[in-house]
Parts: C-alpha cells; sequence; structure tokens
C-alpha cells in the first residue's frame, strides 16, 4: 500500500556545472515523486542527467563547479535544499541512503566488511562492539551472503563482484532508511549476477516498505522491478509512465529508441538497432527537442519548439504518463514507430 504524501519530492530542479566551455546544464526542470513502497526507475545515457540529480538529493555534489540553480527536494514534506550540513547529514544513511555502482571503491580495502559494517553501528546506534559485530553478520545472512558468521572477518577483495555488491547493500540498508537511491548498481556484474542482485534489492525493498530509486541506463534491467519510469534525456525527463504502459505503448521516440536496443533472445542473429548519433554537449544543447538531431520522426516543428511534458490523455490515461513529444498521439497510435 503506497500513502498519499510522497516520500521525495523533486520539484523543478535545475542544476547548473561552470565549465571552461560554459555553463553546462546538467539538469534543466526535472520533478517526479516516490512514494514508500514505489520503486522509480530513473532512465537514460550517460549526460543525461539522471547521476547529477542523485547527487543533488542526497547533497553529495562538488559545489562548485555544481550549482543548483533552482528547484526544491522535498524529503517527507521539508526542502533538503534549506537545510544545513548538519541536519542533511543526519538524513544521509539514515533516512536516505545511497548505493554506488563501484562497490570495491567505495568500500575501504584494509578494513574487513564485518568492520565496516559494525562501524555504522558503533556510531550511529552507539552499540558496543560485540553487539555491532552481532548486527554486521545479521546484515550479511539478510543480504544472503554464504556463511556471514564465517565471513565477517573478510576484506572485500575476498568477495566476489556480486557479493560485494550485496555488502553494499547491507550498508545501505543498516540503519533502515525510509528510502535508497541505487546508483547503476549491478552494471559492473554479469547478466545473472545482475538478476540476483536486483531480485534483493527489490525483495528488501517490499519487505522493509522503503521507497527506491533505481538509477540505470539499461532498460532491461528493471521491468521486473519498478513501479514507474521516468526517461530522461539532456537534462529534462521525456516520458514518465508506469512500467508496463511505457513497455507496451511507449509516447516518446527516445524511449522507442530504447526499447528496440534492449538484447531479445527471441531475436536472435538479428542486429540491435541502436539510437544514431550521441547525446549532445550539455554546454550547447539543441534548440526545440533536444533530441531531434537523433530523432528519425522530426519534423520543423520540432526544431523550433521545446515540447513541454505533457499529460498522456485519451485511452492511455494515467496520473503518472508524460511525453515530451510534439507527437506522443502518433507515437502511442502507432503511426510513428511501430
Ligand atoms: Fe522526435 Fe520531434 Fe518528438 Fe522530438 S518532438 S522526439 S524530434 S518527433
Amino acid at each position: 500500500m503506497k500513502s498519499d504524501a510522497p516520500l521525495l519530492e523533486v520539484d523543478d530542479l535545475h542544476v547548473e556545472f561552470h565549465t571552461r566551455d560554459g555553463v553546462a546544464k546538467a539538469v534543466n526542470g526535472v520533478s517526479f515523486a516516490v512514494h514508500a513502497g514505489e520503486t522509480l526507475a530513473v532512465l537514460g545515457e550517460s549526460g543525461s542527467g539522471k547521476s547529477v540529480t542523485a547527487q543533488a538529493i542526497m547533497g553529495i555534489l562538488d559545489m562548485p563547479p555544481a550549482r543548483i540553480a533552482r528547484g526544491a527536494i522535498r524529503f517527507q514534506g521539508r526542502d533538503l535544499l534549506e537545510m544545513g550540513a548538519e541536519e542533511r547529514r543526519k538524513i544521509r544513511g539514515r533516512q536516505v541512503a545511497m548505493i554506488f555502482q563501484d562497490a570495491l571503491s567505495a568500500l575501504n580495502p584494509v578494513l574487513s566488511v564485518g568492520y565496516q559494517l559494525a562501524e555504522m553501528f558503533r556510531v550511529h546506534r552507539k552499540m558496543s562492539r560485540k553487539e555491532s559485530k552481532a548486527k554486521a553478520i545479521e546484515l550479511m545472512d539478510l543480504v544472503k551472503i554464504p556463511a556471514a558468521k564465517a565471513r565477517v572477518n573478510d576484506f572485500p577483495h575476498q568477495f566476489s563482484g556480486g557479493m560485494r555488491q550485496r555488502i553494499m547493500i547491507a550498508m545501505a540498508m543498516a540503519l533502515e532508511p525510509d528510502l535508497i537511491i541505487a546508483d547503476e548498481p549491478t552494471t559492473a556484474l554479469d547478466v545473472t549476477v545482475q538478476a540476483q542482485v536486483m531480485d534483493l534489492l527489490a525483495e528488501l525493498q517490499r519487505e522493509f516498505h522503503m521507497g527506491l530509486i533505481l538509477i540505470t541506463h539499461d532498460l532491461g534491467v528493471v521491468a521486473d522491478v519498478a513501479d514507474n519510469i521516468v526517461v530522461m534525456y539532456a537534462g529534462r525527463i521525456v516520458e514518465r509512465a508506469p512500467v508496463h504502459a511505457l513497455y507496451k505503448t511507449p509516447a516518446h521516440p527516445y524511449t522507442m529508441g530504447l526499447l528496440e536496443s534492449i538484447p531479445r533472445l527471441d531475436l536472435k542473429g538479428q542486429d540491435l538497432a541502436a539510437i544514431k548519433g550521441l547525446p549532445p554537449n550539455l554546454t550547447r544543447i539543441p534548440a526545440g527537442c533536444a533530441f531531434h538531431p537523433r530523432c528519425p520522426y522530426v519534423q520543423d516543428i520540432c526544431r523550433a519548439e521545446t515540447p513541454p511534458l505533457q499529460s498522456v490523455t485519451g485511452e492511455q490515461v494515467s496520473p503518472h504518463r508524460g511525453s515530451a513529444c510534439h507527437f506522443w498521439k502518433e507515437a502511442l497510435d502507432g503511426s510513428i514507430g511501430r
């Protein structure tokens, strides 16, 4: 069950980076909400603004060069951007935790994983050494590390990539946060291990009724775990939808391109369709629809007018559905794309 009040609301967020080439508009008016018990996937290529959005929520952006030019990030109704550093630090880890892509560099190589997990309880919960070690083993069990008790004194390099990512999940779960942000949590893993780690995350999210934001460039990994998806391109949301609606009837040509580039077992031997071209330089975002230089359905209006993210209506109506394409109706009725 989802409560009505969102856990997190990102409202008209603008983040810029001041570079030698000019101002890079990394996040350009992004708004979304996440409720307790909901998994939201934030999808996009590198440079789409998805990770910068996550870092802004966590308060870990390097400022400068980054600058939050506008917007609000409300967590349980309170604007994180208005809080002092100490108050934000308390929320980070205890109420909002993050899982990074690269577990090996996120873990300290010279400390045992048990020590690093136990430290969370010693520092934040003031537990004794014995109590905190027992909690570390409990967490390792929770994330299904075999023989947790025997391995608690092992170092990060003694675990496989998948097991290390489970340890990162354990660290994020340690203080039972309300919201976890996982930034490409399975990118470094092979496909089978990816699926196991995703299943574990989804299972814990359901069991603890947390909000989960899953940042990814890979539409294939979120199909079974996300409730809703926002698709980002050049710092903006170009489509948002419940996951099944997005797979069935995408309402934006960029989403169509991403779906066509997912490998499929039933099309063995066929070349994968790739979206032509590259994402734009964020200091020189194309006028009109930023996707127009790569879009197979581009028209004159696309070069001149920026399509707003508008609600998708008609048969596909849903409070979650929106598309920033002048031709979303044609996308939905199949006159472009399919
Ligand atoms: Fe393509 Fe035009 Fe839609 Fe942009 S607005 S995605 S260029 S059809």
